[in-house]
C-alpha cells in the first residue's frame, strides 16, 4: 500500500487524504501538526507557513495520544515531500 507524507510534518499515511487522484481532500486534519488537508497544505507556500508556526509553537502533537513513544521529529520532517520543503 502506498505510503503518503504530510506535506507540512510529514507524518506518513497508509492513504491520501487527498484521495486517489491527490486532487480531493477530505480536510480531515492531520494527527500530529493539526494541518487541514485541502487548505494548510494546499500549496507549498501555506505548507510552509503553518509549518514555521507548528515548529514554533513547539511541535507539539494535534492528537497527543498518537504520538509514538520513540517520536522522532527530524526523521519525519525529512519526509516531507521535496516539492512542499
Ligand atoms: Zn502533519
Amino acid at each position: 500500500m502506498p505510503l503518503w507524507f504530510c506535506r507540512v510534518c510529514g507524518l506518513d499515511y497508509d492513504e491520501s487524504p487527498w484521495g486517489p487522484d491527490e486532487h480531493t481532500p477530505d480536510h480531515t486534519l492531520c494527527g500530529c501538526c493539526g494541518a487541514e488537508f485541502g487548505y494548510h497544505d494546499a500549496t507549498p507556500a501555506s505548507a510552509r507557513q503553518f509549518r514555521a508556526q507548528w515548529l514554533a509553537s513547539g511541535a507539539g502533537w494535534f492528537y497527543p495520544n498518537l504520538r509514538p513513544a520513540s517520536w522522532q521529529p527530524a526523521e519525519q520532517l525529512a519526509q516531507i515531500p521535496v516539492a512542499y520543503q
